[in-house]
């Protein structure tokens, strides 16, 4: 099939806007991503024509919206091949399925001297989790060194799995290099000493098909509102063997079974964790962000974003005097983190806006890795599926231009 990026861009009303006169570029999709027609109007149309709580209802409308929700996590599963939609659980983010992880895995299986293995790439949303998680339990919070180009040293990673290990925890493609890391051969060396392994998600989703059974991963986590779905939804995945052994998070209606003052017993996968109303609404929007993406082709999509991104750090590095782009040249996604000389990431960022090209500046949540790198931050400019060749011309004379004026 024809990848015809003008009609796709037609399904983004957004991006019909104009910035200080000038059209909007939109290269901020590593933090979140615009939102297709289709998954706006579902979500009004449900407000509008189905509403009702989920769940225990015997009226029409909240069978209605049962059927919506839990529809919705059949479309998680097949999206990444899980088992099972036992395996799905709703959650509002990335940052929330990693907290949820951290206290059950932690509350299970963590003691004294345990030690959790992360990489040096990640952001804080899969570090302050676990290092709380330590800091409850007396663990040790051990860290997968990198080599200069931003990628993962896997003989080092190696050395820190022993007796102690308890999680390996280590995101799919990092949100500042734009580093796909090898997780398949993370998680079978992993496995290999039995140690179970959580892939952070939110990068990869919206770029490449993912498969929870050919990774192999024990727990994967990511977010709708980076996947083209709404704000306030994200998935946790968990193989149902550990997410059967592992105790709820929150407590609250939905995740019980019975509740009495003496007893209460906890209600079976996957509800046990999902306490409260669920967003039942941005699930069933999130859906049609799925069936968007898959409808364009998830292989269509990574072969577009692949040709912007080689194009754009080609460009990058020939034309524009004093480029750094951080991060691998081999396996590298649609983002690129860069600086020009010695201008500030926040100068750059700020005189780009006003040519209408919105790129993030800033640590960009990974602190750890900006000291690994020895800088306070960088430029990210990070593509959706939208994005063209003309925007990433945009972006190369903008840079240019600003270049110039110090
Ligand atoms: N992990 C990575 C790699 C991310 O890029 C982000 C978002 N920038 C998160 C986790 C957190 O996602 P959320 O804010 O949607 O919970």
């Amino acid at each position: 099939m024809m990848y015809d990026v003008n009609s796709v861009r037609e399904d983004f009303p957004i991006l019909a806007r104009q910035i200080y006169g000038k059209p909007l570029v939109y290269l901020d999709n590593g933090a979140t991503t615009q939102k297709p027609r289709c998954v706006v109007e579902a979500m009004v149309d449900e407000y509008y024509n189905v509403n009702a709580n989920v769940h225990r209802g015997v009226h029409f409308l909240s069978q209605q919206a049962t059927d919506l929700h839990e529809a919705s996590r059949e479309t998680v599963r097949r999206f990444i091949n899980a088992r099972s939609v036992n395996e799905i659980v709703f959650t509002r983010g990335t940052t929330e399925s990693i907290n949820l992880l951290a206290f059950s895995f932690g509350e299970l299986m963590v003691k004294e001297g345990d030690e959790i293995v992360v990489s040096a790439m990640e952001h804080h949303s899969n570090i302050v989790p676990w290092q709380m998680m330590c800091a409850r339990k007396g663990a040790v919070l051990k860290v997968i060194p990198m080599t200069d180009e931003g990628e993962l040293q896997l003989d080092e990673y190696v050395k820190l799995l022993n007796a102690k290990t308890r999680l390996v925890c280590c995101t799919h493609v990092s949100n500042v290099l734009g580093t796909v890391n090898p997780v398949k051969e993370l998680i079978r060396v992993a496995h290999a000493h039995g140690v179970p392994v959580l892939i952070d998600g939110a990068q990869s989703t919206p770029h490449f098909a993912v498969d929870m059974q050919d990774l192999d991963c024990d727990f994967f986590a990511f977010s709708g509102h980076k996947l083209y779905g709404p704000t306030g939804i994200g998935v946790l995945y968990g193989k149902e063997e550990w997410l059967d052994r592992l105790p709820p998070y929150q407590g609250g209606g939905e995740m019980i079974k019975n509740v009495s003052f003496d007893l209460t017993t906890y209600n079976e996968l996957p509800y046990k964790f999902e306490a409260g109303t669920p967003d039942y609404i941005a699930s069933h929007a999130l859906a049609k962000a799925i069936d968007y993406l898959t409808g364009l082709g998830m292989d269509n999509v990574f072969r577009h974003e692949q040709d912007l991104t080689r194009y754009a750090m080609e460009r990058m590095q020939d034309e524009v005097e004093g480029m750094r782009i951080f991060g691998p040249a081999e396996h590298h996604d649609a983002v690129i983190s860069f600086l020009v000389r010695d201008i500030h990431h926040l100068d750059m960022g700020t005189l780009l806006d006003r040519l209408g090209i919105a790129v993030r500046t800033g640590h960009h949540c990974a602190e750890p890795l900006m000291h690994r790198l020895g800088i306070e931050g960088t430029v990210r400019a990070s593509f959706g599926l939208y994005n063209t060749r003309q925007e990433v011309d945009a972006l190369v004379e903008g840079i240019k231009r600003v270049a110039q004026m110090f």
